[in-house]
């Protein structure tokens, strides 16, 4: 029963899986950095655009060279960062990288709005107005703190310029037409257009932060969930497979194998076993591992009385070990972080009688198992413990089925040649050979013979049944026989007997020729003699027996029916068990050891096919049998073995 280790598994099943492609937050940056890059197309477009409406259309005088420049610089510096977002989005690349790229957007846009703010009139230009734009823009990419340094670096920016174009310093540049007064030079304009241009800009980039930082929780939020919820959905598929294996298989590695399996890979750690009690119930054995080396396996044995851990387990507790290094739990500390393993948890299997195992998951982290994982556990353990149980009360079964055959082999053996002798020292006395023999006596002497006689088929049907369990599973002696030719043979030979009870028995095949099935000649010939046997035992005198064979499909059906006394409704589930006989059966006849049936039933599972009864009490029984054919032969079967 001992399961290998799979020391392949070892090292790649240790670390918990990567987490494939970026996570949310990263994609969202990458995907507003893009949205930004498209958005600054039309920005720059509109700028060359609104220059030509100025001059062209409003016939407005402004500094149009710089500004067309402007807005081609725009352009092409969104196209610089255009290639590199798309090369950043090729490779993958980390957080950082785009973080990075933001920044250098974020700096150029100050610039060119500086700008663009100068060469429109400075303090007089309307496009003051959109720098909040950017300020809203500068809070969605970056902390709260940067956002309100980008605020108050704008506020400075225009602040600055208006107060170098006030005192001078720095030249004018208005939009000849646009405004009939100069204002740039008024002091009560320009301290209302700034105090209102930093108030809107600083509660502008305070909304928008507070904002994003709420969307950033949710998207956080929504990550650990998406997380949670996946490593859920591969717990429950986990469950649904170890449900599997206690439908599906009744071998008992097998189910010990696939349930550490299973469980190591749904947890995501590094091994998993299952350790059961043996027989003498004084040691833990391993029996079934994944992802544990073989001298881990072999520290030393595990007693569940003196190992704490184990006998907290067995006493029906799920354990968790956080820190293996430092448990008082552990009776092999040093050899599970020889082994890498920091902490672990162990489940109980439990059966009818109590723990009779362990599922234990080693994890390579320190306090790796949550409340989550200890209820996933003990749920796979409480399966898998149906499971393990199942298969071996099948493997308890078979055995002790083959060792009962393997007996009554043996002593039908020794009961055969006594009763053979018997049967020969008996016929010398009623053959006379040892002196006359009055009446009385031979009567007496065929009692006896009649007793031996029943006594032989016993044994024979015993040894049949035997051999039946036995060498059944061990060799297939089948060969290729005519269905039809046998039970034509068997229905001929009870035909006298039949007469002789006052029977009517009637065989015919439904169509003619051969129907060959894979079974052997001597076992077709003691099914049909069972059958018909048992119709000419349980009919009354007046009655009838059919007896028939068919073709359907590739299937011949055998029938035997009688207006015999039928089986009696409650003993119909018993028909097929070793020694039954009906109550009504035993009345009618004395002799009989209810072991035809199940030597019936024993032969035709081996040859591949079915048998159905069909039964009324008082009224009368049909035995169908079903068997699979192997080849169609048409070929007439003889006159002279037709029946009657
Ligand atoms: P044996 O065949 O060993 O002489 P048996 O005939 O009693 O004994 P089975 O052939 O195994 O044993 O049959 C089991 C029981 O099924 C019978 O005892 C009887 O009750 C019932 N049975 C079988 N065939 C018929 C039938 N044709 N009509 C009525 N009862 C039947
Ligand atoms: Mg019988």
């Amino acid at each position: 029963m001992q399961a290998p280790t799979i020391p392949g598994n070892v090292d790649s099943a240790g670390a918990p899986p990567e987490r494939p492609g970026r996570s949310l937050v990263e994609a969202e940056l990458a995907s507003s950095v893009a949205w930004l890059i498209r958005l600054r197309w039309a920005a720059g477009v509109s700028v060359i655009v609104a220059t030509w409406l100025v001059e062209a259309v409003f016939r407005l005088d402004a500094a149009a060279r710089p500004l067309y420049a402007i807005g081609g610089a725009i352009l092409v510096y969104n196209l610089a960062f255009y290639l590199l977002e798309r090369r950043l989005a090729g490779t993958k690349s980390p957080a950082a990288d785009y973080q990075r790229l933001a920044m250098w957007q974020v700096g150029l846009d100050w610039l060119a709005m500086i700008l663009l703010i100068h060469f429109t009139g400075g303090i007089e230009s309307p496009v003051i107005l959109f720098f909040i734009f950017h300020i809203v823009i500068a809070s969605i990419f970056f902390s709260p703190r940067a956002a309100l340094a980008f605020a108050v670096l704008a506020i400075a920016l225009v602040s600055g310029i208006a107060l170098l174009e006030y005192i001078g310093l720095l030249p004018h540049e208005p939009i000849e037409g646009y405004l009939e007064i100069p204002l740039y030079r008024n002091g009560l304009y320009l301290a209302a257009v700034l105090f209102f241009f930093a108030s809107t800009g600083l509660i502008s980039a305070y909304l928008g932060s507070s904002i994003q930082e709420r969307l950033r929780k949710r998207e956080a939020e929504i990550v650990s969930l998406t997380e949670s919820l996946q490593q859920a959905t591969t717990r429950l598929q986990a469950l649904n497979d170890s449900a599997r294996i206690v439908g599906s298989t009744l071998d008992v590695p097998q189910v010990l194998n696939r349930l550490v399996r299973t469980s190591a890979e749904a947890m995501g750690v590094r091994a998993c076993s299952i350790r059961l009690l043996d027989t003498s119930g004084h040691r833990l054995e391993p029996v079934a591992v994944y992802g544990l080396s073989q001298a881990y396996l072999e520290k030393g044995p595990v007693d569940p009385v003196s190992n704490p851990l184990a006998r907290e387990v067995l006493s029906g507790k799920t354990v968790n070990v956080a820190d293996a290094a430092a448990s008082p739990l552990l009776q092999y500390p040093g050899e599970a972080s020889q082994e890498g393993i920091r902490s672990m948890l162990s489940a109980p299997l439990i059966g009818k009688d109590g723990a009779f195992g362990i599922l234990r998951a080693y994890a390579i982290e320190p306090d790796r198992f949550t409340p989550e994982d200890e209820a996933f556990l003990a749920a796979i353990a409480a399966q898998g413990s149906i499971a393990i149980e199942n298969a071996m009360a099948y493997q308890a079964i078979e055995q002790l089925d083959a060792t009962k055959s393997q007996f009554i082999r043996m002593v039908t053996h020794e009961l055969r040649s006594p009763v053979s002798v018997t049967k020969s020292l008996l016929k010398t006395l009623t053959n006379g050979y040892v002196g006359k023999v009055t009446d009385a006596q031979q009567d007496i002497l065929n009692r006896a013979n009649r007793r031996i006689d029943f006594l032989q088929k016993l044994v024979d049907d015993l040894l049949d049944l035997a051999t039946g369990k036995v060498e059944g599973k061990l060799k297939d002696v089948r060969e290729p026989v005519d269905l039809a030719a046998i039970l034509n043979r068997v229905a001929d030979r009870f035909e006298v007997s039949a007469r002789e009870h006052g029977l009517q028995l009637d065989y015919k095949s439904a169509q003619e020729g051969a129907f060959i099935i894979l079974a052997t000649e001597e076992g077709l010939d003691r099914v049909f003699d069972n059958l018909i046997s048992n119709a000419v035992k349980y009919t009354r005198p007046g009655g009838s027996i059919w007896v028939a064979v068919q073709r359907e499909d590739n299937e011949a059906w055998v029938t035997v029916k009688d207006t015999g006394i039928g089986i009696p409704q409650e003993a119909m589930q018993h028909m097929f068990e070793e020694f039954y006989r009906a109550p009504n059966a035993k009345e009618l006849e004395f002799e009989g050891t209810g072991l035809g049936l199940t030597i019936v039933k024993d032969l035709i599972t081996r040859f591949g096919g079915r048998i159905a009864i069909e039964s009324e009490q008082d009224a009368g029984t049909t035995v169908t049998l079903t068997l699979p054919l192997i080849a169609t032969d048409t070929r007439p079967i003889p006159p002279a073995e037709q029946a009657a």
